[in-house]
């Protein structure tokens, strides 16, 4: 009885096999308010926008060897016609991005961190698969629905100024965070489906892109500041070498190995490039120094905080520092260090507060990453020591994130434990501040006071 379902259950697997071999569907563009000739337009005039931020390589062997890269994934991919362009920009950060339409930015960080142009090739398989799916746009009519088809019809119409500054208004930006370029799981793993299929056609390895993905994600795990972009645009659907794996009898069947020229010799001149100064505009300010660190002294006992929507416990001898308009710090007087140039420094204490929202309404994992770059943006050598977790807080979704970053005393870094609460319309934060040679007699009381935190409106 037993072997005989078991030789059943075999042949029907098989038979399903060849029929999917025969009938594989890959992922289509999905619902979308936008024309195709509409996401060409809007990517023309982001490209536009976004490009006076960029610092575009001139270099022409390497401009032209990525091209060529990106030509070949397209032509022998046999991906669905757009007006794709392929730029690479001076940026050390390990990222690619495409916008709606077909032109796409490389960083030069990436094109560093590859291990072979399978690798490099996969993350531009990937990039052009967004743009082929319509990911962007796609979630852009999801997130505003009729609400596009007005900005549409007004951007058409020709009295309405830009498409781009339509949707501006109704709160779709460009950036890591805009609907536009940050990606949901989903799309996501569709990016990989099609990319991996994509990218075998062209001859390239589909492996390399999960192996690529995957090294990444374990180096983003210990910290590597310069993918906290990558993957907060692109999150990771998991699984991703597993998920080839599967796929690889429904490819198409390659030699891979050829390659469009010599990556090493494209890495040594990127190194060779200039520094690019980075703008004045959310550079940290140096961290005010003191020249030793005090001993605070606990009692163990704490104190309750009331204001602005919330009240949580904190430990006693803790002050309310400044006079909290968007927020509240408290801390022990010689937890504050003062810097020469006006700023300040928490070397102890709790910063609570609101943060402003993209639409009103929190979407909780995309405003904690906003959240967290702002952080990492306005402090020195900030670390990810543990990525965000899901929590609960005051009856709230809630992400706790454990940073590291420069400590205003000597000889240590500083714990910064940040929390950050979907309250609808608003995100709470709370970051709990230590130094890390200090941060055990701390943790407890820290863990206490966000075990207290409730919500009074
Ligand atoms: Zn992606």
């Amino acid at each position: 009885m037993t072997i005989r379902r078991r030789v059943a259950a075999g042949l029907l697997a098989g038979a399903m096999l060849l029929f999917a071999a025969g009938a594989r569907k890959l992922p289509k563009p999905g619902w979308n308010l936008f024309s195709k000739d509409q996401d060409i337009e809007l990517g023309r005039q982001a490209a536009a926008e976004m490009e006076k931020q960029l610092v575009v390589v001139q270099d022409r062997a390497l401009t032209d060897y990525v091209n060529r890269i990106g030509n070949r994934l397209v032509t022998r991919g046999e991906l669905e016609k757009y007006p794709f362009s392929f730029k690479v920009v001076k940026e050390d950060s390990i990222n690619a991005f495409a916008l709606p339409g077909g032109p796409m930015y490389v960083h030069t960080g990436l094109v560093t961190a590859a291990e072979n142009e399978g690798q490099l090739a996969g993350v531009l398989a990937h990039e052009l698969a967004h743009v082929v799916l319509r990911h962007g746009t796609n979630q852009a009519s999801k997130s505003q629905g009729i609400a596009i088809i007005a900005t549409l019809g007004g951007a058409l119409a020709g009295g309405g100024g830009s498409m781009l500054g339509n949707l501006a208004q109704l709160g779709i930006g460009l950036g890591a965070n805009s609907v536009l370029m940050k990606y949901s799981r989903g799309a996501e793993s569709d990016a990989d489906l099609l990319g991996m299929h994509t990218m075998a056609k062209a001859g390239y390895d589909p492996l390399e892109m999960a192996r690529f993905f995957e090294k990444l994600q374990a180096e983003a795990g210990r910290g590597n500041n310069k993918l906290v972009e990558f993957f907060s645009s692109h999150p990771n659907p998991g699984n991703r070498v597993k998920a080839v794996e599967k796929e690889i009898p429904y490819l198409p069947k390659r030699t891979y190995g050829q390659t469009e020229g010599n990556l090493s010799a494209m890495k040594q001149s990127i190194a060779k490039l200039p520094a690019t100064p980075k703008p004045v505009q959310g550079q940290a300010a140096p961290t005010p120094k003191a020249t030793s660190q005090p001993k605070i002294a606990l009692s163990g006992r704490s104190q309750t905080y009331q204001g602005g929507g919330v009240s949580f416990s904190y430990p006693e001898g803790f002050e309310q520092q400044g006079n909290g308009q968007n927020g509240v710090t408290l801390a022990p007087k010689a937890g504050v260090i003062q810097g020469q140039n006006g700023a300040t420094a928490i070397g102890y204490g709790i910063i609570a507060g609101t943060s402003q929202v993209q639409g009103g309404k929190v979407n909780l994992e995309r405003d904690t990453q906003a959240f967290l770059q702002q952080v990492t943006q306005s402090n020195q050598g900030v670390k990810v020591e543990a990525q965000p977790q899901k929590i609960t807080i005051g009856g709230s979704n809630a992400y706790v994130t454990t940073l590291s970053s420069e400590s205003p005393f000597p000889n240590t870094r500083e714990v910064d434990v940040v929390i950050t609460v979907d309250r609808g319309s608003m995100m709470y934060y709370f970051i709990y501040i230590s130094p890390q040679n200090d941060y055990q007699r701390f943790e407890s009381l820290y863990q206490a006071s966000a075990r207290s935190i409730q919500f009074t409106q």
